[in-house]
């Protein structure tokens, strides 16, 4: 076989395109292919389709395409033009490339799939390319998922923030699809208008589908959803693990200014307890044990918050809203009597809420079902060493959880 007609299969390419010439270089291990097409043959106008004659060709054009014998491979041509009466002059589709593409699209579809099993840097070893062309492709693949993506109705909201590097200003909101458990939208901040910009965009449908939102207690969702959609209070979900999140920090507060009081006194037994009182019983760490036990019974003030805190995780067992309203009622009583400070400030904080916390008893929805996803955008974060800017984080995000079909499209 002549390596013409060995590329002619390789590239496969169909007329009227054929390989004119294979250079071969061992030195720079690199395999260079032109091609080309006969004379007088009749192009598609790219925008109608109708057929014309050649006006001319553009410059020659390289695309990068899968390696061919370890080496790596490049394709030349002269891309034609016509001269379409309807939209003047145009150049022609090229059966193995998107517009405007670096790359073949059989090296950018297999580019794809390196890329979204391994960190970037692996993947720029794997295809030997570089950063911005490993960006470039994670981009175009996006654009090309997010044109393709078809509105569909979601049940179930999942809102959360994350930190996307130093300071204040840099946070993003994750909203996520909590059945299909994928990223529906990556945007900037943590306002009210991080969500609600988000909400705006989906059509009237899709909005009225939205059943409950989880997410935790903060004004700029609250405000958001209660803006976004109609009647959207009734929507809101409190997650319950912030929600635990909020009394731990209450527990933290109690156990941070007991010690000192008790330090002042002479020795204390929180000494190097922080940790000990973050877990729940049957979570705690075997290291923690001896620790916990000594304490747990004491007369501590720390003890009794923490004792607080566990007893509130009970309210999600209850089968039903009916059930749950008095136990709630109890544990309030306990928490706003306890005399802790702390622990009666978050009480305050969750009995405001409580309209999205009783939420669970008719949507059972928390956070915790995007948990797979929360790891894996923390591995997105690490293995690309921060990101030079929000835009590219949300391009990592998307490309590795929005669900999105990637591929480049076939001619
Ligand atoms: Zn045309």
């Amino acid at each position: 076989m002549r390596d013409t007609t060995l590329y002619q299969h390789l590239l496969g390419l169909t007329d009227p395109w054929s390989v004119a010439r294979v250079d071969l270089d061992v030195t720079t291990q690199r395999v260079d292919v032109w091609v080309e097409h006969p004379r007088g043959h009749q192009w598609p106008c790219p925008e109608c389709g109708e057929l014309a004659s050649l006006h001319d060709h553009a410059s020659e054009r390289v695309w990068r395409h899968l390696d061919s014998c370890q080496f790596q491979t490049f394709l030349h041509a002269e891309p034609p033009r016509v001269n379409c009466p309807e939209h003047g002059v145009r150049q022609v589709r090229l059966p193995w490339t998107e517009p405007h593409a670096r790359f073949t699209s059989m090296f950018e579809a297999f580019a794809i799939r390196v890329l979204q099993e391994n960190s970037i840097q692996a993947a720029r070893k794997i295809l030997g390319i570089s950063w911005d062309e490993a960006w470039y492709l994670q981009h175009r693949a996006v654009a090309r998922g997010l044109a393709r993506k078809k509105p569909r109705d979601i049940r179930y909201l999942g809102v959360d923030e994350k930190s996307a590097g130093r300071g204040q200003k840099n946070y993003v909101t994750i909203i996520c699809d909590l059945i299909e458990g994928t990223v529906e939208e990556v945007t900037e901040g943590r306002e009210k208008r991080s969500l609600l910009d988000y909400l705006e965009t989906l059509a009237d449908e899709q909005r009225e589908a939205i059943a409950a939102v989880s997410m935790d207690m903060c004004d700029a969702y609250i405000y958001a959803v209660c803006d976004g959609l109609e009647d959207g209070k009734n929507k809101i979900a409190f997650d319950r693990f912030h929600i635990m999140q909020h009394m731990g920090k209450a527990v933290d507060a109690v156990r941070r200014h007991e010690h000192h009081t008790l330090a002042k006194k002479g020795a204390s037994p929180l000494a190097g307890t922080r940790y000990v009182w973050l877990y729940s019983r049957e979570n705690l760490p075997s290291r923690y044990w001896e620790d916990f036990y000594a304490l747990k019974d004491s007369d501590l003030k720390t003890a009794r918050a923490w004792a607080i805190k566990e007893n509130l995780r009970n309210l999600w067992n209850y089968k039903t809203l009916r059930w749950a309203e008095p136990f709630w009622k109890r544990w309030y009583y306990w928490a706003s009597h306890s005399r802790l400070e702390p622990v009666k400030k978050a009480a305050k904080t969750i009995k405001k809420h409580l309209y999205g916390i009783l939420t669970y008893f008719e949507h059972p929805i928390t956070n915790a079902m995007s948990e797979g996803i929360n790891s894996k955008i923390e591995t997105i974060w690490k293995t690309a060493c921060g990101y030079r800017n929000k835009q590219r984080f949300r391009t990592a995000i998307l490309f590795h959880l929005g669900g999105l079909d990637l591929a480049p499209s076939t001619h």
